[in-house]
Order: structure tokens, then C-alpha cells, then sequence
């Protein structure tokens, strides 16, 4: 299984929760913190991501980027 890590774009989340739902390992939640615009951004907050893309996929404000870790690196 691929493994992964997400970079959160925290100025453009807006809290929908979409990529929280779509993340097939559950790996995401909304944080504590408050973004610029008054939401409170997304979180990678355990280990598990299969670099999958679906987060990135179903987020309508591009927040969400996803890296690939190599597996020998
Ligand atoms: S890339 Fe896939 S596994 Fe990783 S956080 Fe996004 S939805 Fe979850
Ligand atoms: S789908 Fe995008 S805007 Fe919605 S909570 Fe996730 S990162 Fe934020």
C-alpha cells in the first residue's frame, strides 16, 4: 500500500468536512485552529494515509495537496 502525507492550504479551507468523509483511512478532522477567514482548517491528525487523493479530489476549494512518500527513501 502506497503511503502518503497531505499539505493543507489552511487559508482556503472552509470547513465543509468533505475530504473528512472521503478519506477511505480516516485520517483527516477539522482542527482547533481558525484560518484567516474564521474557519477552522482540516488536519492529517494520525498516520495512515494511502495517498489516495480522494480529500484533494472532493475539495471545491483546492485546499488539499498530496504527496507520495517513496518507499525505499
Ligand atoms: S490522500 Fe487519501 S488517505 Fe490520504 S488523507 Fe487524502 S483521502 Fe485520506
Ligand atoms: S474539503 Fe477542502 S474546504 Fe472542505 S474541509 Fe476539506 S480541505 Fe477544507
Amino acid at each position: 500500500m502506497a503511503k502518503g502525507r497531505i499539505d493543507v492550504l489552511e487559508s482556503f479551507c472552509k470547513s465543509c468536512g468533505l475530504c473528512v468523509e472521503a478519506c477511505p483511512v480516516k485520517v483527516l478532522r477539522i482542527s482547533d485552529k481558525i484560518n484567516s477567514k474564521g474557519y477552522r482548517p482540516v488536519e492529517q491528525y494520525k498516520e495512515g494515509c494511502i495517498a489516495c487523493r480522494m480529500c484533494a479530489t472532493m475539495c471545491p476549494d483546492a485546499a488539499i495537496q498530496v504527496y507520495k512518500i517513496e518507499e525505499n527513501s
